[in-house]
């Protein structure tokens, strides 16, 4: 939008001494135009008393009358200056109207440089920010990759600590295979004596371990790893940023 005079808010003019009513003196007069008649036909004459001369100034009704016009005529009473002193008087308020308009003009000059200066201010600023942003971004991204990294490196360490606890359970299951094979070759043997009186004697002897063998085997059921958590946390972190994301960044940037 537009401000009162019409110019766009961010253009403030700065206040002003009001010179409309001496403005409002200076209009032009009809008698002016009469004047520059009598001009044309050489001699000023008064507009009452056509066969005198125009020799001094009514101040009320600002046009030049004859000497008789203030005593007897239609200026009777009226405030009258010579002709001469009127125009020395105009000469001096001239110049002061020239200065002003200097120092308007000058004004107007510098209005124009603060302008450029605050365009050329705004456009370092623009362009520093957007530098800003890069650096930022830069920083974030790095932070993301880090994150990413770091992600990955957990997932890594915890599938490598769990394949490792797997290999020394299938070692051990290994063994116990061993064990076995190993046991079911005495019972073997002892199953082949010929001599009955050995074969109960070698038996007896290992009755006990015999018993303890045929119980079976613990039955291993790895842990599962899984790294849904991982997964479930990044979508939650991801969801944060895609949720701010979604409202318009000129809304985003008020709320602010
Ligand atoms: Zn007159
Ligand atoms: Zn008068």
């Amino acid at each position: 939008g537009t401000g009162p005079s019409g110019r766009p808010p961010w253009l403030r003019p700065r206040p002003t001494s009001g010179a409309a009513a001496e403005e409002e003196a200076y209009r032009r007069s009809p008698c002016e135009e009469e004047e520059e008649e009598a001009a044309a036909a050489g001699k000023w004459r008064c507009p009452e008393h056509s066969s005198r001369e125009a020799e001094l100034f009514c101040g009320h009704c600002r046009r030049c009358v004859c000497a008789l016009c203030p005593v007897l005529g239609a200026h009777r009473g009226h405030p009258v200056r010579l002709i001469r002193e009127e125009a020395v008087l105009k000469q001096k308020l001239t110049n002061e109207c020239l200065k002003k308009l200097a120092f308007k003009k000058k004004q107007e000059v510098d209005n124009i440089k603060q302008i450029s200066k605050a365009a050329d201010d705004l456009k370092n600023h623009a362009l520093a920010s957007k530098t800003w942003l890069t650096e930022k971004f830069t920083q974030l991204r790095l932070l993301l990759d880090e994150e990413e990294a770091l992600a990955k490196k957990f997932i890594d360490k915890n599938t490598e600590h769990a394949l490792r606890t797997y290999d020394e359970q299938v070692d051990l299951c290994q063994d116990q295979i061993n064990d076995i094979s190993s046991f079911s070759d005495q019972v073997r043997r002892i199953q082949k004596q010929l001599d009955p009186v050995q074969l109960l004697q070698d038996y007896t002897a290992t009755e006990k371990e015999i018993q303890q063998q045929m119980i079976p085997a613990e039955q291993w059921h790895p842990v599962p790893v899984t790294f849904e958590h991982v997964k479930n946390y990044f979508k939650c972190f991801a969801g944060a940023v895609q949720n701010n994301v979604q409202t318009p960044l000129e809304v985003r940037l008020k709320e602010d």
